[in-house]
């Protein structure tokens, strides 16, 4: 007589964002049953139709079209980013240009076409059941993939309709952008303009009204439909991407790109990488490790690179960038060379947070930012 053999339970994973997704994605056609849980109503719910850049420079194996092809992702509606308009704190321009595309526009948001749309839709048809207004704790999740936790980063973003020309203009100015940048993107129609902080993130709106000015006085750009959001990225490093004891990929799980806040192409890998540790039983920080560990200290080498440059520092590079193959330029930034990773202990060690943080991840590291923080838990911004 046949034994009856019980089907493995359904994999859990929490947040439907890129992480969770492409997790849920590769489960699922692995042939197992997946149940993701995203507690708002849609994906991409503090997104507004914006649009982000996936890079694609930190990762010389391979491009951002290949990687969504080799984990057989739907490629969302993406437009390749090959020049830009760099402006320094005294409005000097420098074009910067790359052969090969350095990102990929997309649009995030619970809209036809976003990435969050376009991930959802590939999840669903690999055989994943995604559970909307379902809020699942991390203790109870075979994948935590839940995003940023606190803000160590903040964003003020205008998304808005737009005449067809492509403009991709950066400002890098700390006075309108402490420790980030703005920037103002439009393509295909649609725009969006954003001011990024780290410091002083109770001044948000000030900052974002001050930056827009500035970049407008450029060319006054038709803007129509506008729609605000504000939003916060994460900033840690974590040996072991652990969330209350579960595996944690995306920003969950500390992956994040520490010099510009890119986490996209982190998210997508991660919760590839995911998938890969829950279906072989392999190790998941160990895979994460060998993947993404060089990468991000060296990305917090770059950072205090790009602060301690102050407004001169960031015009040099704007400059420099000019004259380069800006994809080339970039690789090198974010190549793993000798000198970035001997600073990045240092680094690590003289901004090490050694008070009480609220990223809920073992033991790990992140940034002195109690001042902000509190600023932000008063409910000073927005
Ligand atoms: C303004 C702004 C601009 C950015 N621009 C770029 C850019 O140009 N390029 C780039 O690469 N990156 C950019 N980023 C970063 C990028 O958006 C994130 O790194 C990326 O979305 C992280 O993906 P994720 O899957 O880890 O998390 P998320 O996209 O945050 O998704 C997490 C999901 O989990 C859900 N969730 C949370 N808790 C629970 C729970 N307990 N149960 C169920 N569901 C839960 C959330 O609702 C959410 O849908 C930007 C970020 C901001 C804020």
């Amino acid at each position: 007589m046949a034994v009856p053999v019980s089907a493995p339970p359904p994999y859990s994973i929490a947040g439907a964002g890129p992480a969770g997704l492409t997790a849920a994605t590769l489960l699922a056609r692995a042939g197992r049953k997946v149940v993701v849980h995203e507690r708002n109503a849609t994906v991409g719910a503090r997104f507004v139709g914006d649009l982000q850049v996936i890079e694609d420079a930190s990762d010389p194996r391979e491009t951002v079209p290949a990687m969504f092809a080799r984990l057989g992702l739907a490629a969302p509606a993406w437009v390749p980013a090959t020049t830009a308009e760099f402006f320094d704190a005294k409005l000097r321009r420098s074009v910067v240009s790359s052969k090969e595309p350095y990102a990929w526009f997309v649009r995030r948001g619970p809209d036809a076409g976003t990435l969050d749309t376009t991930l959802l839709g590939g999840a669903l048809e690999a055989g994943a059941e995604v559970r909307f207004r379902s809020r699942l704790e991390p203790k109870d999740a075979d994948l935590v993939a839940t995003g940023p936790q606190t803000p160590d980063g903040l964003a003020r973003e205008t998304a808005f309709e737009s005449d067809g020309a492509t403009r991709v203009r950066v400002l890098f100015d700390p006075a309108v952008a402490p420790g980030g940048y703005a920037y103002l993107f439009t393509v295909g129609g649609r725009g969006t303009f954003g001011c990024a902080i780290v410091r002083d993130l109770g001044g948000i709106d000030r900052y974002f009204e001050r930056a827009r000015e500035k970049l407008l006085s450029v060319e006054k750009v038709p803007m129509e439909g506008a729609r605000d959001a504000y939003s916060f990225m994460n900033f840690a490093l974590a040996p072991e991407p652990l969330r209350e004891g579960r595996p944690a990929a995306g920003e969950a799980g500390a992956f994040q790109d520490y010099l510009f806040g890119l986490g996209m192409r982190y998210a997508i890998s991660s919760g590839a990488l995911a998938a890969e540790a829950l279906l072989a039983g392999g190790d998941f920080a160990a895979l994460a490790r060998a993947s993404f560990a060089r990468r991000q200290r060296v990305s917090v080498a770059n950072r205090f690179l790009y602060e301690a440059g102050g407004a001169f520092g960031l015009s040099l590079f704007a400059r420099l960038a000019a004259h380069a193959d800006f994809r080339a330029l970039l690789a090198g930034f974010y190549r793993p060379g000798a000198l970035r990773l001997a600073l990045a202990p240092i680094v690590a060690a003289l901004w090490r947070n050694r008070g009480r943080c609220a990223h809920r991840l073992p033991e790990h590291w992140c940034r002195r930012r109690e001042r902000e923080i509190r600023e932000v838990a008063l409910g000073r911004i927005g």
